[in-house]
């Protein structure tokens, strides 16, 4: 156990572990959890008193989560004068588990952005966002009940590498060089450069875990994401990594779209198939029921989680998990909205839902079932905070902790 400098753990928890690779949870477990900067404590205040009230009534008594409060953050840089203490980052890995509430991305200085800072020091290479629609909830589409899909998209690698250089810069000016002598490819000299690099690793892992995930949850349809049509060596290479990943590592699971164009059956397995960026906005929205689990690169990845949530009625219900091979970090997917912050208003659906996914990964999907369900049946009740009561005709606009005392009261 590592001994922590800046802050403690609960003494009445137990850690989760592995045994052979598999996750092995305690009736007790530690889970770290960060509330977050602006909105984020009315949000955290209401959502643990829901996480708490769910274990309760699912196990009566025999599961119990200890929570421990770690920081990032503004909170963090006033506690302990720093924005990612390293106690954090050595609870994450201790205890394999975490939730947080959004944090501020610090202006200037070292840290570029707290969450990807996150995901790279802890390798959190998928970026898992479920999208489906909760009957009830204000959507701009016609039949937002269609949509029920899971996006694994890639985290570390393409546009999250970080690697660019400004116009003007002696480095922007070595590589547009380099580029010009080395490789025969111009590039104007007035140009600011960045590079793409996308792994065989990389990808084809965050493939596996789309796939296992599909497997593991019954699901009908994994979908590559790419646009390899232009891009051929990395956005192509991607597709063509995940078509050898399903096909030599998932032999008796799946099937290739090109395969039952050549007569074989779907019956019981998964349909792998890939569709190119630009045409799965499209199709997302026009032959929605099709899509299902979706593997996509960093920014491919980035658009469609947003696309998807916003038609089914936005990003304040959107839950989101930054998942590795051994750590698990579930997180709200919108931002601060520091204009709320302390005025108990603010939508907590999204750090809820997170929950939900978290429950899910323990194996707690009583929990888990009875938050989903208390949620819904208070947005049928409309019975909800502002945002989504601003666009539904006869609705009771709660306080952010008045909508978690619904929740409650409907498990
Ligand atoms: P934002 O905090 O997501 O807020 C933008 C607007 O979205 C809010 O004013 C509000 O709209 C609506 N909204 C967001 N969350 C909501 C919720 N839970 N319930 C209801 N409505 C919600 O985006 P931002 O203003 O661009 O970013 C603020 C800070 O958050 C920045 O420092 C940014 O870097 C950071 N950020 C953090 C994360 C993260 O930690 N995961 C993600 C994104 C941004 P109305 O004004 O219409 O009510």
């Amino acid at each position: 156990m590592p001994s922590f400098t800046q802050f403690t753990p609960p003494v009445d928890g137990t850690p989760l572990s592995r045994k052979n690779g598999t996750l092995v949870v305690p009736d007790n477990p530690i889970v770290p959890f960060i509330e977050g900067d602006g909105t984020g404590p009315d949000i955290w205040r209401a959502s643990v008193r829901v996480f708490d009230a769910a274990v309760a009534r699912a196990y009566g008594g025999t599961r119990k989560i200890a929570w421990y409060e770690v920081f990032a953050g503004e909170k963090a840089k006033e506690m302990f004068g720093e924005w990612l203490p390293n106690d954090t980052i050595e609870a994450v890995k201790t205890y394999r588990i975490a939730i947080k509430g959004p944090l501020t991305t610090p202006v200037g200085g070292g840290i570029r952005s707290l969450n990807v800072s996150l995901r790279q020091i802890l390798d959190l290479y998928a970026c898992v966002r479920p999208v489906k629609y909760y009957t009830g909830t204000p959507a701009p589409v016609k039949r937002p009940d269609l949509m029920d899909v899971v996006i694994f998209r890639e985290n570390t690698e393409d546009v999250y590498a970080g690697i660019e250089f400004a116009k003007g810069t002696p480095q922007a000016a070595k590589l547009i060089e380099f580029l010009e002598k080395e490789l025969g490819k111009r590039v104007r000299p007035d140009s600011g450069v960045g590079i793409k690099p996308m792994s065989e690793f990389g990808s084809k892992r965050l493939v596996r875990m789309a796939i296992e995930f599909a497997i593991k949850n019954k699901r009908k349809t994994v979908t590559l994401v790419h646009k390899g049509n232009i891009m051929k060596f990395t956005e192509g290479a991607f597709r063509d990594w995940g078509y050898e990943v399903a096909t030599t590592e998932f032999r008796d699971y799946i099937v290739t779209e090109e395969e039952t164009w050549n007569g074989a059956s779907k019956d019981g397995k998964i349909l792998v198939n890939d569709r190119i960026a630009d045409s799965v906005f499209q199709q997302i929205l026009t032959r929605t029921g099709e899509y299902d689990v979706f593997a996509t690169p960093n920014l491919n990845g980035d658009y469609l989680s947003d696309a998807c949530a916003a038609q089914v009625g936005g990003l304040g219900m959107a839950p989101g998990a930054n998942i590795g091979d051994d750590i698990a970090f579930f997180e709200a997917t919108h931002g601060t909205a520091p204009k709320y912050a302390g005025k108990d208003v603010i939508n907590p659906s999204s750090v809820i839902l997170s929950g939900v996914m978290m429950f899910g990964y323990l194996g707690w999907n009583e929990a888990a079932s009875l938050i989903e369900s208390a949620l819904g049946k208070a947005i049928q009740q409309k019975q909800v905070t502002y945002d989504l009561a601003r666009l539904m005709e006869g609705a009771t606009e709660l306080k952010t902790s008045a909508f978690a005392d619904t929740i409650i009261a409907n498990m």
